[in-house]
């Protein structure tokens, strides 16, 4: 089904920079249409207290934070679809953006589609994949009540996994593949004093262990090549993470590290189509970054329907 009368905006993703870029949007009367994603509400619906946006000076959790977002995208008028993009194509104009029967043409785009947890490229991770291996503690940490645990990584997701973990299990090991974290000094120091975080310096996780549920992982000392088995019953993902740009290849300028490439007034090498947050930020990665993206993608997509005079 082709929509007959392009839209003036689609945005893609519905994470902070894509419902502030909707916010915006909707309250200038450019009625923009939202396709939502396969994680509403983004990344920060699977993080616990958000501690750095300002305005909550007690924290607020990520799912309410991004259902205060959304209602007030809606307020304004913003057109939410509960489905994903499943092809675009920026080589016509209006730009044509497939979502699934649904074929939606746009005179511009706001690609906020946001990133994606990495994890351990190792066989054994594919096999366990969900039987007890997870990259979200905030989702899964309930099922390790009582039990023994493990995160790899030292950014502040990892410490941030762990201390959520340890509500949960006995033991949090962090394995990290230096002798410092890389994460934020407050992050550290919350993770040097928790009694139930052990960290494992200067060392790899070569396999995970376990038949059809993870019962450990086999470690690589870095520094001494000394290869140990740690019992575990869990094991978090806290590697990072990759940009959701695999449906704008061929379209888009995309640097070899996968994120868009964008110009100082976030516009994609395509004019019309925009890119805020995650998806072409390597460097800052937060909410409020996000956001603030989201807002610049807006207003050039307001200068832009001006200068071109679509009304
Ligand atoms: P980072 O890239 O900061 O950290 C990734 C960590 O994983 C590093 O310690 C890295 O090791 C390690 N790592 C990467 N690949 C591998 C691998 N293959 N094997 C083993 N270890 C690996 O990612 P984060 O997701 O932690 O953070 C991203 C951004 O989001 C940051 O800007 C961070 O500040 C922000 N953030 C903020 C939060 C908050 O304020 N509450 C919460 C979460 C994230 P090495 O150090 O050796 O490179």
């Amino acid at each position: 089904m082709t929509d007959t009368t392009p839209v003036k905006c689609v945005i893609i993703g519905s994470g902070p920079a894509g419902l502030t870029a909707a916010i915006y949007l909707a309250r200038s009367d450019l009625k923009p249409v939202l396709v939502e994603g396969n994680q509403p509400g983004g990344q920060l619906t699977i993080t616990t207290d958000v501690e750095n946006f300002p305005g909550f000076p007690e924290g607020i959790s990520g799912p309410d934070l991004m259902d205060a977002m959304k209602a007030q995208a809606a307020r304004f008028g913003t057109e939410f679809i509960a489905d994903e993009v499943t092809a675009v194509d920026f080589s016509v104009r209006p730009f044509k953006i497939n979502v699934g029967e649904r074929l939606i043409r746009t005179h511009t785009v706001v690609i906020a589609s946001g990133a994606t947890a990495k994890w351990l490229e190792l066989e054994s991770v594919d096999r366990l994949r969900g039987k007890g291996i997870s990259a979200c503690a905030t989702c899964d940490g309930f099922f390790f009540k009582g039990q023994v645990v493990a995160v790899i990584g030292g950014g502040d997701t990892a410490v941030e996994e762990a201390t959520h973990l340890t509500k949960f299990a006995t033991t949090v090991y962090m394995i990290h593949r230096r002798d410092e974290l890389r994460a934020s000094k407050i992050m550290q120091k919350r993770a040097f004093r928790n009694e139930r975080i052990k960290i494992i310096w200067d060392s790899i996780v070569t396999e995970v262990l376990g038949e059809n549920r993870v019962t450990g992982v086999r470690l690589k000392n870095v520094k001494t090549n000394e290869i140990t088995d740690l019992p575990i019953d869990g094991f978090f993902m806290g590697i990072g993470h990759h940009p959701n740009t695999d449906i704008f290849r061929g379209q888009l300028e995309i640097e070899n590290s996968g994120y868009l490439v964008t110009d100082r007034f976030i516009c994609t090498s395509i004019r019309g189509v925009f890119a805020c947050g995650d998806v072409q930020d390597k460097r800052y990665r937060q909410a409020v970054t996000a956001a603030g993206t989201g807002c610049m993608a807006a207003k050039e997509v307001e200068a832009y329907l001006d200068e071109c005079e679509i009304t």
